[in-house]
């Protein structure tokens, strides 16, 4: 197998806080390379994110923050960045973010690779940076074409990697992988995986991200109705199924978005031994 990674985002509640608890003991089992964990745009889990890198470095576990630049200014991200160097991260997941609805100011900084040169002249190499990907393409970019041109901005902007948009299509990455290697880009391209457990809820999701769920995924998924037992397991599979292809096709390790569960990531990983 090749190197896993997780993605959580930050507990507020106390509910959610024990949750993240739980769920960080399962899958710490599984020796992640890292985890990364997610940043409101607009400053709205500012204080949640550096909390939860403290709480899971002190675990142990090598956790790296996203940090986004909507909606924030340059001295918010300075003083962030010198947070984060004080807690030992080296690593970051950099991105625009979106603006939170209600909320008008964009932020100094107007894309994600402003915000890779912004953290390249502020910390020189002190961070490893991931970017964000998009092989079914970002919804708000004109065309593919113009899309690539951007994503390739971020890498020579100081970017190391990139971490994918989820996707069911294993060949809208190889697609992706393909054409960031003919520009001559060669930083590994990560898929992200979101494990199904809960169909309704990552519906939802994908329209919001424009991820395309496959029509013989969705028509069994809706035919299985109420039967949680089911989605489960052809989800599993499905993923599984996935992971199997992009691994085999040479993807170099595969980041799950876990969103703060363990059971549908461990479900996958049973299935892929
Ligand atoms: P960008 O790379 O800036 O791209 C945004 C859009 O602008 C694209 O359409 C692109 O083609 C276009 N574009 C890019 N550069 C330029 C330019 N120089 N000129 C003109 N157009 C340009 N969101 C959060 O709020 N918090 C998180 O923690 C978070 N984590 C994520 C992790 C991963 C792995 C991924 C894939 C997404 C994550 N997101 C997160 C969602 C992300 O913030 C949104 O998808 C957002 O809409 C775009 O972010 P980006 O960094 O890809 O933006």
């Amino acid at each position: 197998m090749v190197p896993i990674s997780f993605e959580f985002y930050p507990p507020k509640t106390p509910e959610q806080h024990v949750q993240l608890d739980k769920t960080v003991a399962k899958l710490q089992a599984h020796a992640p390379e890292y985890v990364s964990v997610t940043f409101g745009a607009g400053g709205s889990t500012l204080s949640h994110t550096p909390e939860t890198i403290r709480k899971l470095r002190g675990t142990g576990l090598d956790a790296a923050p996203h940090i986004t630049c909507m909606g924030g200014s340059r001295e918010e991200i300075r003083s962030l960045l010198k947070l984060y160097r004080a807690l030992g991260a080296k690593r970051l997941v950099a991105l625009r973010g979106d603006l939170p609805s209600g909320m008008v100011s964009a932020g100094e900084l107007r894309y994600a690779d402003e915000l890779v040169r912004f953290i390249r002249e502020e910390t020189g190499d002190h961070f490893h940076i991931e970017v964000a990907a998009y092989p079914e393409m970002h919804p708000q970019a004109r065309d593919a074409q113009v899309d690539l041109k951007n994503f390739i901005g971020k890498v020579r902007a100081g970017a190391n990697g990139a971490i994918t948009q989820y996707f069911y299509n294993a060949d809208a990455y190889f697609r992706f992988v393909d054409d960031v290697r003919r520009a001559g880009i060669d930083v590994p391209v990560v898929p992200g995986v979101m494990p199904i457990a809960n169909f309704s809820q990552i519906r939802r999701f994908s329209e919001l991200c424009g991820a395309e769920i496959p029509r013989w995924i969705s028509q069994r998924m809706l035919a299985y109705a109420d039967d949680a037992d089911s989605i489960r397991a052809f989800g599993a599979e499905v993923v599984a199924q996935l992971c199997r292809r992009l691994v085999d096709g040479g993807a170099p390790s595969l980041h799950f978005y876990t969103l703060n569960l363990s059971r549908p990531t461990l479900n996958v990983l049973a299935q892929l031994g």
